[in-house]
């Protein structure tokens, strides 16, 4: 292994295989990418939905994701690859009627002013687009299980270009993009310390015991990220914690017929989308109650979905789509992101440490943010601008900013 980089990244997840990939294409520097795992996928972006939707609540965050959504939707510009694995699945992001009737339209606008395509379908629209989906406006009977007589006559909101990628091929793709442009990345390489000297960053040391000198680290080590903020000394304000995340999967039966797009249903507290060629579903949880379980040590996660979480997701899809009379091969499992409880947006760029850069704390939202974040830090470290940068700057959520004035924090932020 090569002695000193220039830039050295932690993690080989999607935020630093993105930041590769945008600093390697607009500067002449040696860019080294340590990963702990034995190959792609080991963290968060493994196990994560990769829903790329559009509407947040503050308008930094929706130019985020339109700016990060726009390189998945134009991938193999983005990679520079002839054929790349990852594909984006333009299947719409419904948000289904909670009942009230005035945000939709509202919402559509306020996207639409972003240059997002969004449109407002009442029932019958529902029905012949997702011609699979309840449009019922009641919730689901949680305590008892009773089933209810389904109510429409509610409006629901399309974000018409949004949809799902595919997490691991993308890294696969990125990896290959990183290395011909040069990138050494390396798996099975775990950093256990940094070197830190009058205020600088100079480089990191790795379990092998090798020293590995650089002027430039970016802390991308996801649920890990505060091993690494120990590393280089340096307290971060923020509580960043990793959290188990539980997501359930099914087959799709052939009574749920139709194009399906990626589904919020407020109501229910649930979202779902297809997988596998649409040939399964998977469905898992919007609300904070299911954002709540810290985990001390990323490494062992329990990979499994509790019996109550699977029950209770499963009874609202089926409220959601009446099709699913009889459910088979159910399958749990769980998956690690980093919620920063403070305002659940993240932390992006310089630290008081010269030459430290931090991308944590994305709080589910950090898949569809990747190729916007990782533009961000590109800017900062290299100061030279590239295609499918994000018009947004980086200011608000840098490391020293005051936490985020937001009502909602939970994944819907
Ligand atoms: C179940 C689930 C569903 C999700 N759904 C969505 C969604 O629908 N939309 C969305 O936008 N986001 C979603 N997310 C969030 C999104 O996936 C994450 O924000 C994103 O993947 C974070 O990427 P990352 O590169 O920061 O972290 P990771 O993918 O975790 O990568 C970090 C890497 O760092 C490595 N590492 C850590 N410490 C060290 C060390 N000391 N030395 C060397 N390597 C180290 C790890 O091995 C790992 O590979 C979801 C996440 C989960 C878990």
């Amino acid at each position: 292994m090569a002695r000193s980089a220039d830039i050295v990244i932690i993690g080989a997840g999607i935020i630093g295989l993105c930041t590769a990939v945008q600093i390697a294409r607009r500067a002449k520097a040696s860019i080294t990418v340590l990963d702990k795992g034995a190959g792609p996928g080991e963290g968060s972006t493994g196990a994560s939905s990769a829903v790329c939707r559009y509407k947040y609540t503050r308008p930094e965050m929706v130019r985020l994701a339109r700016d990060g959504i726009n390189a998945y939707q134009h991938w193999a510009a983005f990679t520079g690859l002839d054929a790349p694995l990852a594909r984006f699945h333009r299947h719409g992001v419904l948000w289904s009627s909670d009942g009230n009737r005035d945000w939709p339209a509202a919402e559509a606008e306020r996207l639409r002013s972003f240059g997002i395509a969004a449109d407002v379908l009442d029932d019958d629209a529902l029905a012949e687009r997702f011609p699979a989906i309840s449009p019922c406006v009641l919730a689901p009977d949680f305590e008892t299980g009773a089933p209810h007589k389904c109510s429409g006559g509610g409006l629901h909101l399309l974000e018409v270009d949004g949809g799902y990628f595919d997490p691991v091929d993308a890294l696969h793709d990125l990896i290959t993009t990183a290395r011909a442009l040069g990138v050494d990345i390396r798996f099975r390489t775990r950093v256990t310390g940094c070197d830190v000297s009058a205020g600088a960053m100079r480089g990191v040391t790795l379990a092998s015991g090798e020293r590995l000198a650089c002027a430039n680290l970016v802390n991308a080590a996801g649920p890990w990220c505060n091993d690494v903020f120990d590393y280089a000394g340096l307290a971060c304000p923020w509580p960043l914690s990793p959290t188990r995340i539980q997501i359930v999967h099914i087959d799709r039966p052939e009574a749920v017929a139709g194009d399906l797009p990626v589904c919020v249903d407020p109501l229910a507290g649930i979202y779902f989308r297809t997988q596998n060629r649409g040939q399964q579903i998977l469905v898992s949880s919007v609300r904070k109650e299911d954002e709540c379980e810290r985990v001390t040590a990323p490494d062992d996660l329990a990979n499994y979905a509790n019996d109550d979480f699977t029950r209770e997701k499963l009874h609202a899809l089926q409220h959601r789509l009446p099709g699913l009379a009889s459910m088979c091969n159910v399958r749990g499992c769980s998956g690690l992101y980093t919620v920063n409880e403070s305002d659940v947006h993240p932390i992006v760029g310089e630290t008081p440490i010269k030459g430290f850069y931090v991308a944590n704390g994305f709080s589910g939202h950090g898949f569809k943010l990747a190729p916007a974040i990782a533009s961000l830090l590109a800017q900062m470290i290299t100061g030279v601008k590239a295609d499918f940068d994000t018009s947004e700057d980086g200011g608000f959520l840098s490391f020293s900013r005051a936490p985020i004035d937001i009502a909602s924090k939970s994944v819907l932020a």
